[in-house]
């Protein structure tokens, strides 16, 4: 029979080793960066961002609060943003030059650096749904246009008319830059001039990508973004949100991020790895990581957006060079904490 001290010993030993292998879990969320600011964004929108903010945080902390992983968490989140108008993922995404939708979206799993991604999908509801089977159900990492949409229907996803997208504001933003690249084309004598002034066009035109990083109580970190990438694109441009390293990026041993902005800097800076490299090999937190490269020679170079980044303690960085950034966090314990605007 075991003594009541013997019982005591074990349970207490039991205790400590379950409280060592809870981690604290959090979540951190975004949608999108730009020139939003109390003169750009009316209040009863303010009320309406908020709230949706909230809402998808608040449902990606309950799955992680349950002992659920990180990666359902992302997926959950992002889901909420993509169904709601107002943000450019999903329903509400804004059109291409000819008036289309194009969706781009990528997930990655931070326990087995496994990733999926799907540029150019015109049908496909929610791309970050597919963006995840890519990686679990396919061979492949990235999958682009009707082949990613032949394989959603191999999965049995359903497709959802171009129109599904549409939306009146989107569709005035589309007409105001349309009418600003004639302008542009017309007044820039040569085709840099033309590329320099389309950098400002794009900044004024990019807005309400969605995303989500999280850490679950087994460790596990994981990142999500979904987009319908910049107003009046062409010629199938693809951004950063689908392409690893540049838009989303996880690893257990650093860092997850999920970035927004102005993708083709993005890319060539690399963003969301080298933040996550930063911290791993130099050490450093990613409240540092991030404002080095956010606000370094990139930014320097033109590029505007931002970044939320959670490390494998739970600490998280929202971390942006433009006016303001959609976004919202909750640590284990903690309320959620939402912002729109500069702190
Ligand atoms: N990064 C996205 C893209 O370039 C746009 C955004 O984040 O607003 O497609």
């Amino acid at each position: 029979m075991p003594s009541k001290f013997n019982i005591l010993l074990i349970s207490c030993l039991l205790t400590s080793f379950s409280s060592f292998a809870t981690q604290h879990f959090a979540i951190a969320i975004h949608g999108g960066a730009g020139t939003i600011s109390p003169s750009t964004v009316s209040a009863d929108k303010i009320k309406l961002y908020e709230a949706k903010l909230k809402q998808a945080t608040d449902a990606g902390y309950a799955i992680l609060e349950r002992g659920g992983s990180s990666l359902d968490a992302v997926n959950t989140a992002v889901n909420i943003l993509e169904n709601s108008e107002l943000f450019n993922a999903g329903k509400g995404a804004v059109y291409t030059f000819d008036g289309m939708h194009e969706l781009d979206a990528s997930i990655m799993d931070g326990r087995t650096r496994e990733a999926g991604a799907v540029a150019s999908v015109k049908h496909i509801k929610n791309p970050i749904n597919l963006a995840r089977l890519v990686m679990t159900d396919s061979v492949h990492v990235m999958l682009s246009g009707s082949g990613a949409e032949e394989f959603a229907l191999q999965k049995g996803m359903e497709l959802v008319p171009n129109r599904y997208f549409d939306t009146i504001s989107r569709y005035q933003s589309l007409q105001k830059a349309k009418e600003k690249i004639r302008k542009l084309e017309s007044a820039s004598s040569t085709a840099s001039a033309f590329r320099a002034n389309y950098v400002e066009l794009d900044n004024e035109y990019k807005m309400g990508t969605v995303g989500a990083v999280a850490l679950d109580k087994q460790g596990n970190l994981a990142a999500a973004t979904s987009t319908g990438g910049m107003t009046a694109k062409r010629y199938g441009r693809i951004g950063d949100s689908p392409v690893i390293g540049a838009g989303t990026w996880a690893d257990n041993e650093s860092c997850a991020v999920s970035a927004t902005g102005h993708g083709e800097f993005f890319i060539r800076y690399n963003v969301a790895a080298d933040i996550c490299a930063k911290v791993k090999y130099q050490k450093k937190s990613i409240e540092k990581a991030s404002n080095e490269v956010i606000f370094g020679p990139m930014h320097k170079a033109g590029g505007t957006g931002g970044v939320i980044v959670i490390d494998n303690k739970g600490n998280i960085a929202l971390t942006y060079n433009t006016v303001g950034m959609y976004r919202a966090s909750r640590k284990q314990g903690e309320d959620a904490k939402v912002a729109i605007f500069a702190d």
